[in-house]
């Protein structure tokens, strides 16, 4: 893919890795700052597979993911959803998901790999880290309740690793779920179309819709 601005300039490409169970404004923020901020052409969301000791227990249906993640984004025209880590079989290793976007995208593709500072953390410790730098330039995003400071990163290098404070949005997941099997409200906490889904498909413990949502 070439922008249009020039054929020497590579498509910047926004890799966004999640669980997104739900995918909620935490995440839109997060990526919308860092497009904004590094001139990214487009942010690809990837949903991870299901590991299939999983599949049935504790974490959604990759297909319900997916289809919130593609609800959510749809309006943004630089957003866009990918299932190569829901098609690949077992668990969701970062380094396939960067070999396979660039093996589909092809050569003239620059990516970067958005992260919040809780998982940036787990990049310590992630093993074939260097292979991980060749392949893409991380961006480690600020999250409310995680320090997330200059010296965390002071071994890794420089000009791969780039921290970058996003507006704060104290929201996870974990809590959207609770929420719902509470009873509690998760509208602006998520886009709209996610609240709906939800209730349409009764995910998280919550009763189906019968004739109206319990909201
Ligand atoms: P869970 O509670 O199930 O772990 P989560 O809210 O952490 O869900 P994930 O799908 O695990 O969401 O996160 C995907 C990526 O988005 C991770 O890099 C995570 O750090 C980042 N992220 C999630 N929520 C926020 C937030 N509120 N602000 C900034 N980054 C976030
Ligand atoms: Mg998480």
């Amino acid at each position: 893919i070439v922008h249009p601005d020039g054929p020497e300039r590579p498509w910047r490409l926004g890799v966004m890795g999640g669980t997104f169970d739900p995918i909620h404004h935490g995440h839109l923020v997060a990526a919308s700052e860092v497009a904004a901020r590094f001139g990214l052409d487009e942010v690809v969301f990837v949903p991870t597979g299901v590991p299939w000791q999983k599949a049935g227990r504790g974490v959604s249906a990759a297909e319900d993911r997916y289809l919130m993640t593609v609800i959510a984004t749809a309006s943004n025209p630089r957003f866009s959803v990918s299932r190569v880590d829901i098609e690949r079989p077992g668990d969701t290793y970062t380094v396939d998901t960067l070999k396979d976007l660039r093996r589909i995208r092809g050569g003239e593709v620059e990516l970067f790999f958005i992260t919040g500072a809780d998982a940036l953390a787990k990049i310590l410790t992630w093993r074939g880290a260097e292979e991980l730098f060749d392949l893409a330039h991380f961006i480690g995003v600020s999250r409310p309740g995680i320090p997330l400071g200059e010296s965390d990163i002071a071994h890794l290098p420089a000009d791969k690793v780039t921290l970058l404070e996003v507006p704060a949005m104290a929201i996870s997941s974990t809590d959207c779920r609770n929420r719902v099997r509470e009873g509690l409200p998760i509208w602006y906490l998520v886009p709209d179309g996610i609240v709906q889904y939800i209730a349409k498909r009764g995910l998280y413990g919550q009763l189906r819709a019968t004739t109206e949502p319990v909201l």
